[in-house]
């Protein structure tokens, strides 16, 4: 490791649950994020921070005035500008040692596949379901580990899938697909802006957990997040032996 490295990211260093081990295992790993919006803002941003070697931000969207409010990776100035090359501009300025991928554009098929199986985690921060059941579907077909997050109004959801073990769910598990748009119903309930930080947060704090081996993921758990009163909840979530992605003709 370099000096620089050891130098910046000698708070990390000194967690014995991180070590030089840990810190070069982040230098090494590629996180993909699929949504630069309120979620993925601050999980890039920490990751970044934390010296994750390789971040690939996933977003078609452009930056409006009405995201500025809780996308805290995007500026005022970004306003008109695709989402990854502004998220791409913060996240270098925050660390420029570490490589930034940017795909502007909706992820399918074997491009989606390709993505996932390069990379070591890879967060949904997405905000509509057909994006979610296929980036889990692509998690599942290539065994890499998954970590979603919700937000709404002033609560919160975040869980981690991790596809090779025996007892982890999958997104399907827990919902019908269904083709309800998250995004329009984020815009018309509202959601309050440090929700989709802590949210996003935790998300890092997982992907964070997965590379390093540290600690013990969300995994088969559900942490529910209600800030208005300011309660943290946690349901245990059991595979479906029935489910139609990871049920039977499981590849693993
Ligand atoms: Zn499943």
């Amino acid at each position: 490791m370099r000096a620089e490295d050891t130098e910046r990211y000698a708070r990390q260093i000194r967690l014995p649950q991180v070590g030089e081990v840990g810190q070069q295992r982040l230098l090494d790993a590629t996180v993909l994020i699929v949504g630069m919006g309120g979620l993925g803002s601050p999980a890039a941003m920490y990751l970044a921070a934390a010296g994750v070697g390789h971040l690939v931000l996933n977003d078609f969207d452009r930056v409006d005035a009405s995201n500025l409010q809780r996308q805290i990776v995007h500026r005022h100035t970004d306003i008109g500008t695709s989402k990854v090359d502004s998220a791409r501009s913060t996240l270098a300025a925050i660390n420029p040692d570490i490589r930034v991928s940017a795909v502007g554009w909706q992820l399918e098929g074997g491009e989606l596949d390709q993505q996932v199986t390069q990379a070591d985690v890879v967060l949904d921060c997405s905000d509509n379901f057909p994006t979610r059941f296929a980036l889990n579907a692509a998690c599942v077909r290539t065994g890499t580990p998954l970590v979603s997050g919700a937000a709404i109004c002033m609560e919160g959801q975040v869980t981690t899938y991790i596809p090779r073990r025996e007892d982890s769910p999958c997104y399907r598990c827990l919902y019908e697909d269904t083709d309800e748009d998250l995004a329009e119903t984020c815009a018309a309930e509202g959601v309050v802006a440090p929700l989709v930080g802590i949210v996003g947060s935790i998300q890092a704090m997982e992907a964070l957990k997965l590379i390093t081996g540290a600690g013990q993921p969300l995994c088969g758990r559900l942490l529910l997040i209600d800030t208005l009163y300011m309660e943290f909840r946690e349901l245990r979530l059991p595979r479906q032996p029935d489910c139609p992605v990871c049920g039977a003709g499981r590849p693993y």
